[in-house]
């Protein structure tokens, strides 16, 4: 489904090597987990997959279709919710809510559907009404959320989605991660917590300075005494 092929990116005229050459493959109906400490590179690969930096070199694909050459069609089947999003703090939140569905062209009986599932799943719905500039942090980043399930996306890709939720939506979000890979469809989230990756994820891959360290279920990477000893080295 996602194709990461040799890619790197560097900042501040290649003094600083953020990706360093990543290869990674996710596979459609996996929950992906894209764990590393701060610094690691993460933020900077999810920019890459997402279009919104270019890689210094390699290649992404979405289902075959490069996310540099055909952007449109790449980014028709991805969500993605940043770590700290950015939102028009003067729109209402469903007026928000409605923007995105009016963008996506979602049907109207859809997404009152769909608003009205997911505010309720994150205990948001009381506050639709209200401006988005009066929301705490994790209102905000509920209402992100909604925004981008109410899209239905074929990836769903999620920068650090656990922090900042209290421990009710972080479940519900992961009930929800479950539910949409038993429809086929992909999650990759990134995360720095070593019990959210090997809770949640099928699959995980481990970065650290820009490189991937390893990749398999947790098993797997538990299994290799070698791999053990540079977890307990990075976390
Ligand atoms: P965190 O969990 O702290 O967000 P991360 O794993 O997402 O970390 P990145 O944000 O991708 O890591 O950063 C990777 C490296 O690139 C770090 O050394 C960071 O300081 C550097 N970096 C990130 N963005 C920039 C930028 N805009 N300019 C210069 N250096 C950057």
């Amino acid at each position: 489904m996602l194709k990461i092929e040799n890619i790197s990116k560097s900042y501040g005229k290649g003094s600083v090597k953020a990706v360093d050459n990543i290869d990674l493959e996710i596979k459609s109906g996996e929950i992906f987990g894209f764990l590393g400490p701060n610094g690691a590179g993460k933020t900077t690969t999810i920019k890459m997959i997402v279009g919104l930096l270019k890689p210094d070199g390699g290649k992404i694909s979405i289902d075959g279709v490069d996310v540099w050459d055909s952007p449109l069609e790449a980014k028709s089947k991805i969500s993605y919710v940043p770590d700290n999003p950015e939102i028009y703090d003067k729109l209402k939140g469903i007026e928000y809510l409605n923007f995105i569905a009016d963008m996506y062209e979602i049907p109207k009986e859809e997404r009152i559907k769909d608003i009205e599932y997911y505010t309720k799943l994150f205990n948001i719905e009381h506050a639709l009404g209200d401006i988005i500039g009066s929301y705490s942090h994790g209102m905000k980043q509920k209402i992100v959320l909604t925004s981008a399930l109410i899209t239905n996306p074929d990836l769903f890709i999620l920068d650090e989605p656990m922090v900042g939720l209290d421990p009710k939506s972080a479940f519900n979000l992961k009930e929800i991660m479950r539910k949409m890979c038993n429809d086929g469809k992909t999650v990759f989230f990134s995360t720095h917590v070593l019990e959210v990756a090997e809770k949640i994820c099928d699959r995980i891959a481990i970065i650290n300075k820009g490189k991937i360290i390893t990749v398999g279920t947790m098993e797997e990477l538990r299994e290799h005494a070698k791999e053990k000893e540079s977890l307990e080295n990075i976390f």
